[in-house]
């Protein structure tokens, strides 16, 4: 269960990264330039120029030590992005906003610098804001920082009015305006893709409820009986040899009652991890039911599967020892025939086993196809 939701997230966070160290490197150097910007901008006082670019230097310094963070991973991805979501907000409320008009911004180079970044750090700033907190929490804390920024906006126009013509700031207001709506769009893509995202963990976990046995983490009856008609389908369309072994614990009942209940599913777990071990990874390893299991060997004639089992049964047999006395399994193998059906492989590799199971147990079976058993 954990595995999934895991997977999801350390995707996610990659995801994350990625994108902090190319948004990060993007911002150093449009920072970069506004520091040339405003290097060469002899129409402003010195000190102006002084306190901006002083400014630009903190988001520099900001955005790397962002990128150095993100890049060798110290500390939680979501404290990174609260500490960013934090400086950004208090840096555009206050460079973007409050101390602008107070330096004798007029009302002009404010929609000039409106439209070059500010309205886009501040929805940048907001999208982030979206992803950071939950629900209710972000719609609040979104809300209020445009709202201020917007309210800051209109005290400058307000205080503007008697000196200078009002228009820049009103286009200023529009596209905060637009900003605004925009903002709404990304509120709701952003719930619509976490709810897909949950929707899809959640369809993967019932899947793996629904296919893999929870004892011993190999696939279940029903998907072996899945994977048993696709590789029928896939004979039957392409010729392709498979056989099948069912294999089952020899006394597993005695060690239950040596060893309880709880030593018997070691075992099973045991056992479940050795047969994953032995076969090649293209084979299917399956809990039948019980202490039963079952192989798919795809592409493999009887002769090559007995070879294969009795490796396996070597492998359990030196293996898995209880007090010196060798835990051990009988197995019995079919190969699939064009005549066969699911059933009738299945009960030949039953009767198999049970041949395996009478002539002594500890050992392989593999039977001899008979259409008379079709
Ligand atoms: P044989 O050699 O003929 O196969 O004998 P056996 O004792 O292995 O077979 P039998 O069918 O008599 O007993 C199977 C036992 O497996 C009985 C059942 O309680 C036990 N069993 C089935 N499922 C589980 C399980 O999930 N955990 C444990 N610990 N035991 C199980
Ligand atoms: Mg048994
Ligand atoms: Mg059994």
């Amino acid at each position: 269960m954990q595995t999934v939701i895991e997977q999801e997230r350390g995707r996610f966070d990659q995801q994350r990264r990625r994108t902090y160290q190319i948004a990060g490197s993007l911002g150093v150097l449009m920072v970069a330039v506004d520091v040339v910007k405003q290097s060469l901008d002899h129409t402003q006082p010195l000190f102006v120029r002084l306190i901006y670019i002083a400014n630009d230097l903190f988001l520099i310094a900001v955005s790397l030590l962002v990128i150095w963070m993100v890049t060798t991973r110290r500390g939680k991805l979501t404290t990174v992005e609260r500490l960013m979501f934090i400086v950004f907000a208090a840096e555009s409320l206050l460079f973007n906003g409050i101390v602008p008009p107070l330096l004798g911004q007029t009302l002009e180079l404010r929609w000039e610098q409106t439209v070059n970044d500010d309205i886009w750090f501040l929805l940048m700033i907001c999208t982030l804001g979206f992803h950071l907190f939950r629900h209710r929490t972000s719609v609040m804390i979104v809300t209020g920082l445009y709202g201020l920024s917007v309210v800051i906006l209109g005290g400058q126009i307000l205080f503007s009015m008697p000196h200078e013509p009002v228009e820049p700031g009103l286009r200023s207001l529009q596209v905060y305006g637009m900003g605004a709506i925009f903002l709404c769009f990304i509120y709701i893509v952003s719930r619509y893709r976490a709810q897909s995202q949950r929707l899809q963990i959640e369809y993967e976990l019932m899947e793996e409820w629904a296919f893999v046995d929870m004892l011993t983490g190999l696939a279940n009856r029903r998907r072996c009986e899945q994977e048993l008609q696709e590789a029928i389908a896939r004979h039957q369309r392409y010729g392709e040899p498979f056989t099948i072994c069912l294999w089952d614990i020899d006394h597993f009942k005695q060690i239950n009652d040596t060893y309880g209940h709880e030593g018997g599913d070691q075992v099973l777990r045991h056992l479940a991890r050795l047969a994953r071990n032995t076969v090649r990874s293209t084979d299917r390893v399956g809990r039948w039911g019980g202490e039963e299991f079952f192989l798919l060997l795809p592409c493999t004639h009887l002769a090559e599967a007995e070879q294969l089992a009795e490796r396996l049964r070597l492998q359990v047999m030196n293996q898995m020892a209880l007090d010196h006395r060798a835990v051990t399994a009988s197995f019995g193998l079919a190969e699939y025939h064009p005549s066969d059906n699911q059933v009738s492989l299945l009960a030949r590799a039953d009767v198999a086993l049970y041949e395996a199971k009478s002539a002594g147990r500890n050992r392989v079976v593999g039977a001899v196809f008979a259409p008379a058993l079709v």
